[in-house]
């Protein structure tokens, strides 16, 4: 609070620090003007409705029709988002932005009939339009929805599918309410003495306390709540995944990951590969908190000690220049292209810098297809970690602008299968550089554990959450009921494998698995633990290598959606299906624990 006070207006901050959106529209009055054009055209969807199967022509005048205004729909929801971000206390914004989503939603209803109409057309006849050379440029995403052939059922189960959908959000719903309007923590007092209301939201900055008392009583209060409460969490969660069994049924899937995983066109054997792979390093992570007990002069290590940096905070401090300088700098394996058509973006105003009052916290990245990939700060000179999230946005940023620039606009947009390998690469990029000029022995500790820490909160907490996610699927999916004790006994059983025999479990640790949103959206997570290890891979791979390494991976900043996945990973040359990548990954992590345990 005390904070906010100082902070400018957004009418003080300089135009030269803030983005500009001129590209997108010159002003508000153009925006306005081409929504209501917009508006208008949502009518069109209504002229194809009915026809898709008469032949290529017709079918290829509606993906026209969608494209272009889905395309016209971007610039213009792009343009009120990022206003909004600016000051989200503006009236003016909030409406803009509502009427667009209000928009978009009608279109969306609107053109919902081309998807089950496409699927309808029978196979034989299918073939022959996505050979057809009109839909050349849509065959792609033809073949894509030809996919779901298979997992879609006739008009009136769909109907009674999609009828229920509301329904089967409600172990979720019911999740959510509880975990954030119903459970109250109690207060903490904190290292001054103070006492905060314990939220969601400052549970990790308790656990950073260098006071063990702080972190120990807020670890205690959290829990407690979850132990009151652990029949009806159990319920919710066991009703959220009986959801994704019985929907993966519905669809004729052998089972809900394989049904998850469909999608990105991901085999299972990806998503076991991990969870072995993991496996076989956990020895590192064992030796990292041995190294972290030992450091903070602990006789036994709990999880309440697993946050709290080791190491204190380096002093370094970035002037916007100075940071845009070190991360085109470390970014130099790239190339002189990339570089300098960053430092370009960077230098002049793609990025909104520093904070303002009502401005969004944190930071994202926002690339639309006609507009410059726009990132969002609210960079503070003293913060290294700021610096590295300007390299991890940038990756973002870069990542839009080769694939808008190459792609058409129907396969431009990556999947998040593939979004984060593009910003961990750099951050990747950047702790290389960074240790490469680290002079003295604390600061390269410093940096060697930040790199730990990073590595362990993605790659290895990520994948005991899709292993977790793994198990308790398939106990419902061979008809075992998935009861309170089950769900502890199963979380327990990962949490003693994944921190190892020296760690100190506390008991109520096993009702962790009941508050990590996540599991309510399963077999998302792994994506966060192989887009890492294959990032890692990659920056090795373009680090130690030639000229055509680093093509290799500039082909798969361009390439958009134009191919699955994995084949856009392996060509850039990584192969997620074997276990390569994240062995490497992981060996490097085992190669830093190494080096801290010896640094400090
Ligand atoms: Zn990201």
């Amino acid at each position: 609070m005390k904070k906010a006070r100082k902070l400018p207006s957004r009418s003080q901050q300089k135009p030269s620090d803030c983005w500009d959106l001129s590209r997108l529209f010159p002003d508000d009055e153009a925006w306005e003007t081409a929504f209501r054009r917009w508006e208008k055209r949502i009518a069109g969807y209504a002229k194809h409705r009915g026809k898709l199967a008469e032949g290529p022509g017709a079918l290829a005048a509606c993906f026209r029709f969608d494209l272009s205004f889905d395309r016209a729909g971007e610039r213009l929801g792009t343009y009120a988002h990022l206003k909004v971000a600016e000051d989200t206390t503006n009236d003016t914004y909030q409406r803009m932005y509502g009427r667009f989503v209000s928009a978009a939603s009608r279109a969306a209803q609107a053109a919902s009939y081309i998807r089950p109409e496409i699927l309808a057309i029978p196979s034989g006849k299918l073939e022959k339009l996505i050979a057809d050379r009109r839909l050349a440029p849509y065959r792609l995403m033809l073949e894509r929805l030809v996919r779901h052939k298979p997992h879609t059922l006739s008009r009136k189960e769909e109907r009674l599918l999609a009828m229920q959908t509301e329904m089967a959000e409600t172990a979720t719903h019911a999740f959510e309410q509880l975990d954030n309007a119903d459970m109250k923590f109690g207060v903490v007092q904190d290292e001054k003495g103070r006492r905060i209301e314990l939220t969601h939201a400052n549970f990790l900055a308790f656990l950073h306390s260098p006071k063990r008392s702080v972190r120990r009583s807020a670890f205690t209060k959290l829990y407690r709540q979850y132990a009151d409460h652990q029949h009806t969490l159990a319920a919710t969660l066991n009703g959220s995944i009986q959801s994704d069994v019985y929907y993966a049924r519905a669809r004729n899937f052998a089972g809900s990951r394989e049904a998850a995983l469909f999608g990105d066109r991901v085999p299972e054997s990806v998503y076991d590969n991990l969870i072995a792979s993991v496996h076989r390093h956990l020895p590192s992570l064992y030796h990292y908190y041995d190294v972290r007990r030992r450091k903070m002069r602990l006789r036994d290590l709990h999880h309440y000690d697993t946050y709290v940096p080791i190491l204190s905070k380096l002093q370094t401090r970035h002037t916007w220049a100075q940071a845009v300088e070190l991360v085109i700098a470390a970014l130099a394996p790239l190339g002189s292209e990339y570089c300098a058509t960053l430092e370009r973006g960077l230098t002049g105003r793609w990025c909104d810098r520093y904070e303002n009052r009502g401005k969004q916290s944190g930071a994202f990245s926002a690339g639309s297809y006609d507009g410059d990939p726009h990132i969002l700060m609210n960079y503070q000179a003293d913060l290294l970690d700021h610096v590295f999230t300007l390299a991890h946005e940038a990756g973002h940023s870069m990542h839009s602008y080769y694939s808008a620039k190459q792609q058409p606009y129907q396969y431009y947009d990556y999947v998040i299968f593939v979004a984060e390998v593009a910003s961990t690469f750099n951050e990747e990029l950047l702790s290389r550089h960074l240790l490469a000029t680290a002079r003295d022995r604390r600061r390269r500790a410093y940096l060697v554990n930040r790199q730990i820490d990073a590595v362990r909160a993605t790659v290895f907490r990520q994948t005991m959450f899709a292993e977790f996610e793994k198990t308790t699927h398939e106990v419902a999916e061979s008809g075992e009921p998935l009861t309170l004790e089950a769900f502890r006994g199963i979380y327990r059983e990962l949490l003693e494998k994944y921190f190892g025999p020296d760690f100190a479990l506390d008991d109520e640790l096993s009702l962790e698995c009941f508050r990590i949103p996540h599991f309510y959206r399963a077999f998302y997570v792994y994506k966060y633990a192989t887009g890492m290890s294959a990032a890692i891979a990659l920056a090795d791979r373009v680090e130690s290598g030639g000229r055509r390494e680093r093509d290799d991976y500039l082909r798969f900043l361009r390439g958009g959606c134009s191919q699955d996945p994995l084949d856009l990973l392996r060509d850039a040359g990584v192969d997620m299906e074997k276990p390569h990548a994240v062995d490497t990954a992981l060996d490097r992590f085992g190669q830093l624990v190494e080096e801290l345990d010896e640094l400090i």
